[in-house]
């Protein structure tokens, strides 16, 4: 369970976030959703780490993590840019992860390290695990590619299998697919909701489509200008919007 606590977020003398709290069960598809600037992304990479909040506080499971580097929360993050490597092939970007948690390791046990002990088991466990990845994705077949080489929505599933390998306890997505064509767009997101459904851990989605939202979400999150306006499930949102602001987003009948 990701919780958040009264979180807010100033740069410089304007807050950007006004006391946000919310807690995401354990394997909830959530997704916050809202109008250009209103702090999503904000919010969403404070949870993730890489932004530090003015005020309140994260929890992943039983542990405030405010004090962890980002690589310590055990979360994943993939952008709506998937940064991936351009001179690696496909197997390669996925096992970055992997490879790097192990140079750390060695990094960290120096006479070890020079042994390298079991280094040709440690590739052939890479190996294995890259596999499974790729073919839960469907990706298999493309993994001798260089990114260049690949469409926009087997790019995008390349970035998940990366974030994947790292077994997280939830995925943060910042609108990874506003990249994408209108069509392939409607198609990927059948696509994650189906992986969110095989892996059955926590995702925390990030769009400002409104119909992405009530789409694939178990529960929405209704941003605006910094606060939470309304959390619950597409339906209820839909039916029972607490808000005029929200009704005219989300686009309810009135
Ligand atoms: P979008 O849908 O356009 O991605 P968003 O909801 O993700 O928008 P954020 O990127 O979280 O919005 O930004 C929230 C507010 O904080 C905006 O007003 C933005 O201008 C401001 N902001 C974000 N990052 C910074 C920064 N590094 N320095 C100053 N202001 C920032
Ligand atoms: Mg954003």
């Amino acid at each position: 369970q990701v919780s958040l606590h009264q979180i807010t977020k100033n740069f410089g003398a304007t807050e950007v976030l006004h006391g946000v709290s919310l807690d995401i069960q354990n394997g909830e598809f959530l997704t916050l959703v809202g109008p250009s600037g209103c702090g999503k992304s904000t919010l969403l990479r404070i949870i993730a780490g890489l932004e530090r909040q003015t005020g309140g506080s994260v929890r992943i499971g039983e542990r405030s993590v405010d004090h962890l580097r980002p690589r310590d929360r055990d979360l994943a993050m993939v952008f709506q840019s998937y940064a991936l490597y351009p001179h690696l092939n496909v197997f390669d970007n996925i096992a970055v992860p992997l490879r790097m948690r192990r140079l750390s390791f060695y990094h960290r046990l120096p006479l070890i390290g020079r042994v390298m002990p079991g280094r040709a088991a440690n590739e052939r466990a890479i190996a294995e695990e890259v596999r499974s990845v790729a073919d839960t994705l469907d990706i298999g077949h493309l993994l001798d590619r260089k990114p260049g080489q690949l469409s926009g929505g087997q790019r995008q599933r390349v970035a998940v299998g990366r974030a994947m390998v790292r077994r997280p306890v939830a995925f943060l997505m910042d609108e990874p697919l506003s990249n994408l064509d209108a069509k392939l767009r409607v198609h990927m997101r059948a696509e994650i909701a189906q992986l969110h459904r095989r892996l059955g851990v926590t995702f925390i989605y990030v769009t400002h489509d409104q119909a992405e939202a009530m789409t694939m979400s178990d529960r929405v999150a209704v941003m605006m200008d910094g606060d939470l306006l309304q959390v619950a499930t597409p339906d209820d949102i839909y039916r029972n919007p607490l808000d005029i602001r929200v009704a005219e987003f989300i686009g309810s009948p009135k």
